[in-house]
């Protein structure tokens, strides 16, 4: 199913959507070292992303993505080009996760 969507940044103009994690998209502001993490079966140009402590915190409840870990994380939407802009300055520390 191919539902990749467009989405109107304020910066960007229209862009493709991607996913985020709250934190990584605070980090757009603050640039605070986030971290940048993804998991390896997202066969995406940009795989939805989420953050070293959203990682952990899954970690902590088991591994997988439930509800509170997933309100944790608060996935947001946001454009191709801020994905890019993120993406690019945390790839030194980012983690691509395997399957358990
Ligand atoms: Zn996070
Ligand atoms: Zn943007």
């Amino acid at each position: 199913m191919d539902s990749t969507g467009t989405v109107e940044c304020d910066r960007h103009g229209a862009q493709v959507e991607t996913f985020v994690c709250q934190h990584i998209l605070q980090s757009l502001r603050d640039h605070h070292r986030t971290g940048f993490c993804w998991s390896v079966e997202d066969s995406k140009a940009r795989p939805d992303a989420w953050c070293l402590e959203c990682d952990r915190h899954r970690d902590a409840t088991g591994g997988d993505w439930t509800e509170e870990n997933e309100k944790f994380a608060g996935i947001t939407l946001i454009c191709g080009a801020c994905y890019d802009e993120v993406a690019i300055e945390w790839v030194l520390i980012a983690c691509s996760l395997t399957s358990a």
